[in-house]
C-alpha cells in the first residue's frame, strides 16, 4: 500500500453505500494476469465480495477491454453492470445482450473490416494472435515463440491501421485497433456515474487504458457531480508507472486488492 490509509479512503463509501459507486477493471485488477487470457479467473472471495457490493451500492460495475459478455462470464455475476470493449459496449444487470455505445455509429465495423484484409499466413508465422472483439480488433503476442518478433509485426500492422484511419491503443503485450471515436473507459465511467445517483465513486485499474478511468473521476469531481473520488492503482512490472503516480491508493497485486473489496462489501 501507499502512504494513504485504506481505512480512511474507504470511509466515505462505507458511510453511505447507497450513494457510492464501485467500478473495477477486470484483467490484472479483479482477475490475476495469466498467460492465456481465456483462462483468466476471478477468485471466489472476490466474486462473493462483488455480489455483496452489487446489493449494497448505488452502482457496481466492471469496466473491461474484453467483450462485455465475456467479462460477465469470467466474473460470474449477472447483477453487476459490465462495460465492454473499453467503453464500446454496455451490458446492464441481467440484460440478455450488450448495447453498443451510441457514439460509435456506422464506424462500429471499421477495425473488423481492416483485419479481414490482413494476410492470415503472415499472422500465423509471426505468432501474433488476432482477437475479434466486435468493434475492436486485438493483436496479442503474449506467449508467442518469438515475442519480440511478434511485437514488431504488431507494430507494422498498427502503422498500417493508423494510416487507414483507425486508432491504435497499447496494453500489456497487446495492441488494439479501434474505430476513430471519442469512446474509452473514461467516457463510459462518466456516463454511468452521471446516470446513477452516486456522489462518491472509486475506480480500480492496472493498465494504461485505466488512466482514462482516473481522468473521468477527475472530471466528475471538477464538475461537482462527485463529492469524493478514489483512484485505486494495481501496480505491476508490466503496467505503466503512471498508474501508481495517479492513484490515491496503490496495491501491489490483484491479491492485495481483495481485502479492500471485502471491506467495501461489509
Ligand atoms: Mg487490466
Amino acid at each position: 500500500m501507499t502512504a494513504s490509509s485504506p481505512a480512511a479512503a474507504l470511509e466515505p463509501f462505507l458511510a453511505d453505500p447507497g450513494a457510492a459507486a464501485v467500478l473495477c477493471d477486470l484483467d490484472g485488477t479483479l482477475a490475476p494476469i495469466v498467460d492465456r487470457p481465456d483462462r483468466a479467473r476471478v477468485p471466489g472471495r472476490v466474486r462473493v465480495a462483488l455480489a455483496r457490493i452489487a446489493g449494497r451500492y448505488a452502482l457496481a460495475a466492471v469496466v473491461s477491454g474484453r467483450r462485455a459478455e465475456d467479462a460477465r462470464a469470467i466474473v460470474g455475476l449477472e447483477e453487476l453492470t459490465y462495460v465492454g470493449n473499453h467503453g464500446f459496449e454496455l451490458l446492464l444487470p441481467r440484460a440478455p445482450a450488450p448495447r453498443p455505445a451510441p457514439a460509435l455509429g456506422p464506424r462500429a465495423s471499421a477495425a473488423a473490416d481492416f483485419a479481414a484484409r490482413l494476410e492470415r499466413s503472415g499472422l500465423e508465422r509471426s505468432g501474433l494472435r488476432l482477437e475479434d472483439k466486435g468493434a475492436i480488433v486485438a493483436l496479442h503476442w503474449r506467449g508467442a515463440v518469438d515475442e519480440r518478433g511478434a511485437e514488431a509485426a504488431a507494430e507494422r500492422i498498427a502503422a498500417a491501421a493508423a494510416a487507414a484511419g483507425l486508432v491504435v491503443h497499447r496494453g500489456r503485450k497487446v495492441l488494439e485497433l479501434r474505430p476513430a471515436a471519442s469512446v474509452d473507459k473514461g467516457t463510459a465511467i462518466e456516463a454511468l456515474v452521471e446516470g446513477g445517483g452516486a456522489s462518491v465513486a472509486l475506480y480500480a485499474g492496472d493498465d494504461r487504458t485505466d488512466l482514462d478511468g482516473f481522468a473521468a473521476l477527475d472530471r466528475l469531481v471538477a464538475s461537482g457531480r462527485l463529492r469524493t473520488a478514489l483512484r485505486v492503482g494495481v501496480a505491476s512490472a508490466e503496467g505503466p508507472p503512471e498508474i501508481a503516480e495517479r492513484a490515491d491508493l496503490t496495491v501491489a497485486s490483484p491479491a492485495e486488492l481483495v481485502p479492500l473489496l471485502v471491506a467495501l462489501a461489509g
